[in-house]
C-alpha cells in the first residue's frame, strides 16, 4: 500500500451506479483502492430511460479520464429550445458550455451510460460486487464495518456511500437528515423505436404544455428519447405507482396533450408499453453533516435536484472527484470529509434552488402559467448568453491541483 492507502485504509463504496464507479475511479487515480458494493444482482442493463450528462458533469470524468467512453455511447445535445403548447418558441438556450477538447452535453441511455462507467472501471481493475444491499455500518478500530443483507461484511478504512436518493447509508449516519420531498410531478419516459420524426439529435426540444411538460429528441434512424413531467396531487404511493400499467399512463397523457401543437401524442402513441418508465419525482436538501465518522455521502445519497436541472447525474460526478482530492490532500479523514462538504455545498444548493424554480414553472396552475408564457422568452434571452450559465455548465474541478491551493474555477458570473 501506498502512503494514501496506509493513511485513509481501504474504501469500501456503497452503490455501482453513477457516483460510485465515477469516486472508485477517482480513489484509484490518487492512490487510494477501493471496492464497490452494488445492491443489485446484476450489472443495470435495461434500467431507466435516458438522461443528459452536461459539459461539467463530463469535465469531471475528463478529470481522470473517463468521459470519452460516455460521450461514444451517447448523443451531443447542444441545444434545449423551449415552446408553448401552441407550438410557440420561446427560445432556445445552450445545453452546455464544450470542453477543450470540443466535448459538450450528452444524451445518453441510462443502461449504456451505466454500462459504460462499469466497464471502464472494471477496465482499471476494481471490483465491483454485485448482490451487495448495506443494510448496517459499524465503527471499528480502523474505520468501518459495513453488513450487508446477505449476510456478509466488509471491513475497511472509511466507507462512501453512493447508494442514491434512497440511501441506506444517510440513513444510518443521521436518522434525522431530511427525506425526499415530492415535487408535485410524475415523470414518464421512454425510448420509441422507429418513429419518422424529422431527425433533430442536437436539438432537445422542451414545450411548457398547457396540462404538463414534454421534452424530446429526435434522432437519426427513428429513435425518439422523451419524457412528459405530470402534475399528480396527492403524491402517489410507490404500491399504486406500480399497480399502474404503461398502458394507463400512456392514456392519461394522451389525454393530457390533446390541445398542445406538439407531437407528443404521435410519439406516445407510437411507444411499446414495455419501454415506458414512470416515477414519483422528488428533491433532497442536503443532511446538515454530509459524513460522519469514517463514513460520507456523494450523489444522489447527499442531495438531489430532482431530473428538471437535468445536473443530477453531473453533480454526483463532481462529487465523486471533489472527494477524491480532498482525501489526497487531507491526512485525516475528518478533514477530508470536512473541506470535500465545503466546496461542495454551496454550489449544489444553488443548483437545487434552480431546479425548484423549474418545477415550479412545470406545475404552473392556468394563472401562473399566463404570467410564465409572458415572462419567459424574457428569461430565455437572459439564460441564452454562455456566460450566464457559465457558473452551472463550466464547473471545473482542478483535480491536479492542491484542495486549498489557487482557485481554479473557470470565471464564474451572476
Ligand atoms: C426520471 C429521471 C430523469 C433524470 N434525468 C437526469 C438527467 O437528464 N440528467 C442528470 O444529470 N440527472 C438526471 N436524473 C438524476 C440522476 O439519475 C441521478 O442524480 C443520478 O443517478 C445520481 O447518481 P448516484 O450514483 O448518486 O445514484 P444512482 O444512480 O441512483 O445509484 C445508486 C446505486 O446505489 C444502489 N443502492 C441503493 N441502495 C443500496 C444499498 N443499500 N446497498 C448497496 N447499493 C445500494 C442502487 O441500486 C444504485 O445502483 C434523473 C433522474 C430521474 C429519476
Amino acid at each position: 500500500m501506498n502512503g494514501k492507502a496506509e493513511r485513509h485504509g481501504w474504501g469500501l463504496v456503497v452503490g455501482g451506479g453513477i457516483a460510485g464507479p465515477v469516486v472508485g475511479m477517482a480513489l484509484q487515480r490518487v492512490g487510494i483502492p477501493c471496492t464497490i458494493y452494488e445492491a443489485s444482482p446484476e450489472p443495470s442493463d435495461g434500467i431507466g430511460a435516458f438522461l443528459t450528462v452536461a459539459s461539467n458533469g463530463l469535465d469531471a470524468l475528463q478529470a481522470i479520464d473517463a468521459h470519452r467512453p460516455v460521450v461514444a455511447a451517447g448523443v451531443r445535445t447542444n441545444r434545449l429550445v423551449l415552446s408553448s403548447g401552441s407550438g410557440k418558441v420561446l427560445g432556445s438556450v445552450e445545453a452546455g458550455i464544450p470542453l477543450t477538447d470540443g466535448t459538450t452535453t450528452t444524451t445518453i441511455e441510462r443502461a449504456r451510460l451505466y454500462r459504460a462507467l462499469h466497464d471502464e472501471a472494471r477496465g482499471r481493475g476494481i471490483s465491483i460486487v454485485h448482490g451487495k444491499r448495506l443494510n448496517a455500518l459499524e465503527e471499528s478500530e480502523d474505520g468501518v464495518i459495513a453488513r450487508f443483507a446477505d449476510g456478509t461484511s466488509e471491513e475497511g478504512g472509511f466507507l462512501v456511500g453512493a447508494d442514491g436518493i434512497w440511501s441506506a447509508t444517510r440513513q444510518i449516519i443521521d436518522p434525522a437528515a431530511p427525506r425526499p420531498e415530492y415535487t408535485g410531478l410524475i415523470g414518464v419516459g421512454a425510448i420509441t423505436r422507429g418513429m419518422d420524426l424529422p431527425p433533430d439529435p442536437n436539438s432537445f426540444q422542451m414545450t411548457f404544455g398547457r396540462r404538463a411538460f414534454f421534452g424530446f429528441l429526435a434522432l437519426e434512424g427513428g429513435d425518439v428519447l422523451w419524457f412528459a413531467n405530470l402534475p399528480v396531487q396527492p403524491e402517489p404511493t410507490r404500491a399504486e405507482l406500480a399497480a399502474t400499467p404503461p398502458s394507463e399512463w400512456k392514456e392519461r397523457l394522451l389525454e393530457v396533450f390533446a390541445e398542445d401543437a406538439i407531437p407528443a401524442r404521435k410519439i406516445i402513441e407510437a411507444t411499446d408499453d414495455a419501454a415506458i418508465r414512470m416515477g414519483a419525482m422528488h428533491t433532497l436538501q442536503p443532511p446538515t453533516r454530509w459524513h460522519r465518522g469514517s463514513v460520507v455521502l456523494i450523489g444522489d445519497a447527499a442531495h438531489v435536484t430532482s431530473p428538471s436541472s437535468g445536473q443530477g447525474a453531473s453533480l454526483a460526478m463532481e462529487d465523486a472527484i471533489e472527494l477524491a482530492r480532498c482525501l489526497r490532500d487531507r491526512p485525516r479523514l475528518a478533514s477530508a470529509f470536512e473541506t470535500y462538504q465545503r466546496l461542495r455545498e454551496k454550489r449544489v444548493r444553488r443548483v437545487l434552488r434552480a431546479a425548484r424554480r423549474v418545477n415550479s414553472d412545470k406545475a404552473a396552475g392556468p394563472v401562473a402559467r399566463a404570467i410564465r408564457d409572458a415572462v419567459m422568452p424574457l428569461f430565455i434571452r437572459r439564460m441564452a448568453t454562455p456566460q450566464r450559465q457559465l457558473w452551472l455548465l463550466g464547473h471545473h474541478i482542478d483535480f491536479t491541483g492542491a484542495v486549498g491551493g489557487p482557485r481554479s474555477l473557470l470565471p464564474t458570473v451572476g
